[in-house]
């Protein structure tokens, strides 16, 4: 009977399948092994995307960790670059620019990514409380994550010219406060507290 014969035909197939799902393989990140359904590879991830990565399959943990590991590589990156930029700006106006990018990242991380000032908004625009054109310097003492909003509200003017703005004085003076425990504790003899120009 012919339906038998497909009927047997499948069968086989459906047992392939539940093989190769069951097959036991080890994860390309902790050579642990699993099943390969619990497994995938990450082509989506630009370093997996080729035929390498086809054959490398990942564990559940590993996965995120993957994961994890790309977006905070990405975000190392970019705040490198912001970094460089602002650095190179302060540089050319003569002004300290001693702001490393551990530094920065440190004060991305002590307002979790978001606004100094609103502390709401997510973080758009490295800030110079006291700006570059007033001699400000790209340091850890003077930048402070911003948002569109509150960058453009207060633009290039002092801290003390914008009392009445949409940044309120308590917002100034605790986004102050921080800077001012990013000053060095003790300034090396005959170093301005707020670093050298490079
Ligand atoms: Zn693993
Ligand atoms: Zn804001």
């Amino acid at each position: 009977m012919p339906g038998e014969r497909w009927a047997r035909i499948w069968q086989v197939i459906d047992q392939l399948v539940t093989a190769v799902r069951e097959q036991q393989i080890s994860c390309a990140g902790c050579q642990q092994t699993f099943a390969r359904k619990d497994m995938k590879p990450l082509t989506d991830l630009p370093q997996y995307n080729t035929w390498l990565g086809l054959l490398q399959w990942f564990c559940s943990d590993c996965q995120a960790k993957q994961r994890a590991l790309h977006l905070y590589q990405g975000v190392y990156q970019r705040e490198n670059r912001v970094v460089a930029a602002q650095v190179r700006r302060a540089v050319l106006k003569g002004n300290p620019a001693t702001l490393t990018l551990d530094q920065w990242l440190a004060t991305l991380d002590h307002y979790q990514g978001r606004c100094a000032y609103c502390l709401n908004a997510p973080y758009e625009a490295l800030e110079h409380f006291v700006p570059v054109e007033y001699g400000g310097g790209t340091t850890a003492a003077n930048c402070v994550p911003a948002c569109k909003a509150c960058n453009s509200a207060k633009g290039v003017r002092l801290p003390h010219e914008i009392q009445e703005s949409s940044r309120s004085p308590a917002a100034i003076a605790r986004v102050s406060q921080y800077l001012m425990s990013q000053q060095p504790a003790r300034p090396l003899d005959g170093m301005p507290t707020d670093g050298m120009p490079i």
